[in-house]
């Protein structure tokens, strides 16, 4: 039963061949039996599984249909949810029940999803590993030494060991891009604005963008299609009619120009991803994508300005957690001032302590222009490149990380370094544009992923040529040995 993709669930229930109950029960099971060798879940709901799969199943007799209703999925822990600790995999919100749901969470729970818990994430979704989070870190179904990619490294880990079929997560800088890349999945960060982010605790709130992870282009098609669309609920969401995504992933490639960023190959790149890149370029062009080589001369001021911007926004977002109102406070503050400094000392872990001090220096009245200013004028030069690049491509097409996952532990002690494999996945963020990753073959055992890009809202096309890509080649369907 665990195989089963998103869409063939829907038709394994709509065909009575089993019960949102009967999977929800086998699902549970193997997370209990598996998940401690990945860590890969925060908390489970078992109590809530059951009954929102019995409701399903009840809807199902009663005629209603609908791709999502049963089907068990996974909420990262930073989407709200109602009596449910949402933890951000910090410490500073152990002790945290969301009042309420996040939107994502209550759409897809109107749905008819079952969510089975929340998963596992760095610490208020800061790093590329998931090593940073209070939870420990999660690790990688292909080789457990090794690392799933962060932040939404939970998500990403349950979905590859088939321990559920589908998970939502979110992407500031490749949060989800870069774990999918990792373990082998398909994930999509929508543009940004397309799916709400009321209830989705913050980090950096300009870029910050939840999406689907899921093991096929036409799984996130479904999962996006429950998560996507317009709430006024926040201010950023931007109120364009939702197309229905799973009927555009039949499109013809014939025609569909593919620009390759002539910077994406530079000496950074692991020779072996370039391979399996160009080989991707190949099969795509066989569909009947025309390549085109393009630039994007601005890319390689990204990271710097990334990690100006989303610190900077980070130390804003995170003064909200100051013992007072929500979270952990520490014991016997002797004063006010005592309050702050020991709570937020105490609650939150190194990196998170690094980037509210990055992001105050540089939002800081001496450091301000010569900082956050620059950054902000870098990140309208990054749009500014790929506003040209669509100009002549419909796609455009890369690496989605430098290297295959590490191993655990490896970056530790050099942050900078663990930033520096975010390159190819930020400047996405950066502009607000939408980007898929998708599984694209494998280097010493370990998955590789090649990114799409496409202009605003049209995740539509991404979807479409991830599937069409899924259909020609296998790699999205290898699994990971012992799961
Ligand atoms: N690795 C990036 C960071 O640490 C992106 C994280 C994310 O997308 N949430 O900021």
């Amino acid at each position: 039963m665990h195989h089963m993709t998103l869409a063939e669930i829907a038709r394994g229930l709509a065909d009575k061949k089993f019960s949102s109950e009967e999977l929800t029960k086998a699902l549970l099971a193997r997370i209990a039996q598996l998940d401690p060798q990945l860590n890969s879940f925060i908390s489970l709901t078992e109590e809530l599984a059951l009954s929102q799969a019995k409701a399903a199943d009840a809807r199902r007799a009663n005629g209603e249909s609908g791709a999502l209703l049963g089907a068990p999925i996974a909420h990262k822990d930073l989407f709200c949810t109602q009596g449910i600790r949402t933890s951000c995999g910090s410490k500073m919100l152990d002790n945290f029940k969301a009042p309420y749901d996040a939107t994502v969470v209550a759409k897809l729970a109107a749905a008819g999803t079952v969510t089975l818990g929340k998963t596992n994430m760095d610490e208020f979704a800061m790093g590329s590993a998931n090593e940073s989070s209070h939870y420990g870190p999660v690790k990688n179904p292909w080789n457990l030494e090794h690392v799933p990619g962060g932040s939404s490294g939970g998500s990403a880990a349950a979905v590859a060991a088939r321990l559920l079929p589908a998970a939502t997560a979110t992407d500031t800088g490749g949060s989800i891009r870069q774990p999918a890349a990792f373990t082998n999945l398909t994930g999509l960060k929508p543009t940004y604005g397309r799916v709400s982010r009321w209830g989705m605790i913050a980090y950096a709130s300009s870029l910050d963008q939840g999406g689907p992870l899921a093991r096929t282009a036409e799984d996130c098609a479904i999962l996006l299609q429950g998560m996507a669309g317009f709430d006024p609920n926040d201010s950023t969401s931007i109120d364009e009619p939702v197309p229905d995504y799973s009927a555009s992933l039949n499109g013809s490639l014939q025609g569909l120009r593919i620009g390759v960023p002539k910077e994406y190959f530079s000496a950074g790149l692991d020779p072996r991803i370039a391979e399996l890149v160009h080989n991707s370029v190949k099969a795509l062009e066989k569909l009947g994508a025309v390549i085109k080589e393009i630039s994007l001369p601005n890319m390689q001021h990204a990271i710097p300005a990334y990690y100006v911007i989303a610190p900077a926004e980070a130390s804003s977002n995170l003064s909200r957690f100051d013992g007072v109102r929500f979270g952990y406070r520490c014991e016997n503050p002797e004063n006010l001032v005592d309050l702050y400094k020991r709570s937020r000392g105490e609650g939150f872990g190194a990196e998170v302590q690094r980037r509210i001090m990055v992001g105050a220096y540089a939002l800081s009245a001496g450091y301000y222009d010569a900082y956050y200013l620059k950054a902000q004028k870098i990140r309208r030069l990054v749009k500014n490149d790929f506003m040209a690049a669509f100009n002549e491509v419909d796609i455009i097409l890369g690496p989605t990380t430098p290297n295959p996952a590490w191993k655990l532990g490896a970056k530790n002690s050099d942050p900078v370094a663990e930033y520096l494999e975010d390159v190819y996945t930020i400047t996405a963020n950066l502009a607000g544009l939408p980007g898929l990753s998708m599984p694209a073959g494998f280097v010493d055992g370990l998955p590789v992923g090649v990114q799409l890009l496409a202009p605003y809202f049209q995740e539509g096309r991404l979807l479409n040529v991830a599937h069409q890509y899924q259909l020609h080649t296998d790699w999205h369907t290898r699994t990971p040995q012992g799961f």
